[in-house]
């Protein structure tokens, strides 16, 4: 019989990653360990260095390794735009467009009260705080299109504007190309409500 412990404590490591099962977690272990064991040594370094080193953001809550993240301490930004955004691939696809020059306050999730995410957990009291600093004039909700986008954009939107903050939603409408049965009906309510 062999002594397999350090295998399982990797199993059990791997299955905390989301979506992660006991089955995927074994191929990932067998395959680290009988095909690739220099991936394995940089999977251990990278992560150990992440995990010590990388923090959020004072300003707006993304991912950095300083106290302030590059964006918040670009000069050329224009700080009375904020974009609140869920993650921080939401920030880069917005970046990507070219067309925001504002700054950014990234929630790190979304509200979901089934899953126990709450406004506290997304930094709500946070944003109300940056938005009130004097300098931000107009707030854009840059969440999601889902149902929990949605509603933590109604939410936020809400308690901002009882702060006197400008607030807008990012505009949006059925995708180019989808077939209108395809397309979930949230969607559908809003490009018309938003119909020139
Ligand atoms: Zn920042």
């Amino acid at each position: 019989m062999s002594d397999t412990s350090s295998l399982d404590a990797l199993i059990q490591a791997l299955r905390r990653l989301p979506g992660v099962g006991v089955k995927s977690a074994q191929r990932m272990a067998f395959h680290l360990l009988q095909h690739d064991r220099e991936g394995a040594q940089v999977l251990s370094r990278t992560l150990a260095q992440a995990a010590s080193s990388v923090r959020h953001c004072e300003r707006c809550h993304t991912f950095t390794e300083g106290a302030v993240c590059e964006v918040c301490l670009d000069p050329g930004r224009d700080a009375t735009r904020l974009a609140v955004v869920e993650t921080p691939a939401d920030q880069s696809a917005m970046e990507r467009t070219g067309a925001f020059k504002g700054l950014y306050f990234v929630l790190m999730g979304r509200l979901s009260p089934l899953d126990g995410v709450g406004p506290r957990d997304i930094g709500v009291h946070k944003l109300l705080e940056r938005a009130s600093d004097g300098v931000v004039q107009e707030v854009i909700l840059a969440t999601s299109f889902t149902a929990e986008g949605e509603a933590t954009a109604h939410a936020i939107g809400e308690a901002l504007k009882r702060r006197g903050v400008h607030v807008t939603r990012l505009a949006r409408g059925v995708p180019v190309g989808s077939e209108l049965e395809y397309v979930d009906l949230g969607t559908i309510a809003h490009a018309l409500a938003d119909r020139r």
